[in-house]
């Protein structure tokens, strides 16, 4: 028994001197094997010479005892040696990922006035046009909506105090192209492909969806209307242009009409029209504007917006602003302050 106890005892040693000494010593402790089976060897003679007085089975029982000792250290230099490969792989240098210090939360906009892959299941945090997720909650339910709150050139606004001045004529390059309608969960959205611009002062926008609010966002003078088309249009560098054209009740309109037809049953799903859509159509007769700089009117309430919102309104009929009303009862953001900015109009 003594031979096992000193055994344990060279265990302990040899383990705890492992747990404290660097990697550098590895070189030193490659030789414990050796040095607790001698120590084994050294501690078992004086028991070997021991007086013969010792009965056959007691001389056998030691012999054994013995042995087994010798096992034991055998078992523990091989335990060490695989504690030791153990401990010498975990103190290599380790290429850690980098970890930001602080949370962010990744930037999805979902937003309406982006391009339409952006828009679906994966938009980001929900946000909604009432209750706990509603406009006034918008900048505080992603760090990336910070602009909804404290954003100083926000839209829609109150079109008011205009400067009359003589604006550049804005060109609608648009052709008769292929659709497909959206319900992306905050309205419903037309998205097109490539060809179709809106051309002005010498800047080239290109058409990327349209998509409604209802009521309209923007009011003209404090005067709201039933609804809103909303025409997103991007430039080269990717800076917006937002064209509004104002819808208020009275005959039906075609244009509308085709996007109704192409409603998805479910929201998040394309539906392919089969018609193109001949977009010019929506267009009212006069293309007499205002014009002001603003901000998308969904989150990431993003600035740097050119907004132009055509002064003559086009009509749809009840039945028409029924069918959004059935989708969207309500999904215009509140007037945002004008804060002195420019607004100019067609005279
Ligand atoms: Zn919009």
């Amino acid at each position: 028994m003594r031979s096992i106890s000193l055994t344990l005892a060279a265990l302990l040693i040899a383990t705890s001197a492992l747990a404290n000494d660097p990697p550098a010593k590895s070189q030193k402790q490659a030789s414990s094997k050796e040095d607790i089976l001698s120590a084994q060897k050294e501690e078992t003679k004086p028991i070997k010479e021991a007086p013969v007085r010792e009965s056959k089975a007691e001389s056998a029982a030691r012999k054994k005892e013995a042995q087994a000792a010798d096992e034991l250290a055998v078992k523990i230099a091989e335990r060490l040696a695989v504690i030791r490969k153990d401990k010498e792989e975990t103190s290599r240098p380790l290429i850690r990922p980098y970890v930001r210090p602080y949370s962010i939360p990744v930037k999805k906009t979902g937003s309406m006035e982006d391009k339409s892959k952006k828009v679906g299941p994966s938009s980001g945090k929900h946000w909604s046009y009432d209750g706990e997720e509603g406009p006034l909650a918008w900048g505080k339910l992603n760090a990336a909506n910070t602009k909804c709150d404290l954003g100083e050139r926000q839209s829609p606004i109150d079109i008011r105090d205009g400067i009359r001045v003589e604006l550049d004529t804005i060109n609608f390059d648009y052709k008769p192209s292929q659709f497909q309608v959206i319900d992306n969960g905050h309205t419903i959205q037309a998205n097109f492909g490539s060809g179709n611009y809106l051309n002005v002062s010498g800047k080239n926008f290109e058409l990327s969806q349209l998509h409604f609010h209802r009521p309209s966002e923007e009011r003209i003078n404090g005067k709201g209307f039933e609804m809103v088309a909303h025409l997103v249009h991007k430039d080269r560098e990717g800076k917006l242009a937002v064209l509004a054209i104002l819808l208020e009740i009275g005959e039906p309109h075609s244009i509308v009409q085709a996007i109704w037809n192409n409603l998805p049953l479910e929201k998040n799903e394309t539906v392919k029209a089969l018609k193109n859509l001949d977009i010019i159509q929506l267009l009212p007769k006069r293309h007499d504007y205002y014009t002001y700089m603003g901000s998308l009117t969904t989150p990431p309430c993003s600035e740097g917006v050119l907004w132009f919102v055509l002064k003559e309104p086009v009509q749809i009929s009840a039945e028409q602003s029924a069918i959004f009303a059935r989708l969207y009862p309500n999904n215009a953001r509140p007037i945002q302050k004008t804060g002195g900015r420019i607004i100019k109009e067609s005279l």
